[in-house]
């Protein structure tokens, strides 16, 4: 039998009222030692919100960081694709959770399976169908190689078709691979010089602006 006090709610409430006020008593002695401070000589917000680094490397953070995939399952790898997105691998945590079925609001492409010569010229389509810049991963053996379907109905590898960025082995690989995948993917990113790339005129006005 479990004996219950029916004021035991009180008694909490009246430990932790005494708690808070020797915690409070106490410190006022200390008080009169701290500083000073101004409302105006100092601005927190200012401090922590002032970086100063090059454009490319901000550009470059920001793409890394929020990679849309447009998920091109074709094949039982698209499962392991599909397992890196669940809470048990959590692809979330590099940003690059929002897989997305329109390719115009995609920019890294995961060919993930056999690529048949039937639906090669789709995959074509869809990448050419996504804004720059994007980059694509080549998810397992079929997507890199064509895998062991060396048959007249498989493609030999996307690359023929569509550049490829990130070659991940394995058949099936693991999600942990795809992850590792996206890791590589993210460094590659982090290097390039996206706005000299992407807006050379402009980049050359600006240095010769610049001396
Ligand atoms: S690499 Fe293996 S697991 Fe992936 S699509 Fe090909 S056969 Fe399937």
């Amino acid at each position: 039998m479990v004996l219950v006090c029916p004021f035991r709610n009180l008694c909490f409430l009246r430990v932790n009222l005494w708690l808070i006020f020797c915690c409070r008593h106490r410190a006022q002695p200390y008080r009169s030692l701290m500083p000073e401070t101004h409302s105006t000589a100092y601005d927190s917000k200012i401090e922590g919100n002032v970086i100063f680094t090059r454009f490319d490397a901000a550009l470059n953070w920001v793409r890394k960081n929020s990679l849309w995939p447009m998920p091109m399952g074709l094949a039982c790898c698209a499962i392991e694709l599909m397992a890196a997105a669940a809470s048990r691998f959590d692809i979330a945590r590099f940003g690059a959770e929002v897989m997305r079925f329109s390719p115009r609001q995609c920019d890294v492409m995961i060919v993930a399976g056999t690529v048949t010569y039937k639906m090669a010229l789709a995959v074509k389509r869809i990448y050419e169908q996504m804004p720059e810049p994007k980059w694509v991963i080549a998810m397992g053996a079929c997507a890199s190689t064509g895998g062991m379907y060396r048959s007249y109905a498989t493609l030999q590898g996307i690359d023929q078709l569509i550049p490829v960025d990130v070659y991940i082995s394995g058949c099936p690989p693991r999600p942990e691979a795809l992850l590792a995948g996206l890791m590589k993917l993210q460094e590659k990113i982090s290097g390039e010089r996206s706005f000299r790339n992407q807006k050379p005129e402009l980049a050359e006005k600006l240095e010769e602006a610049l001396g």
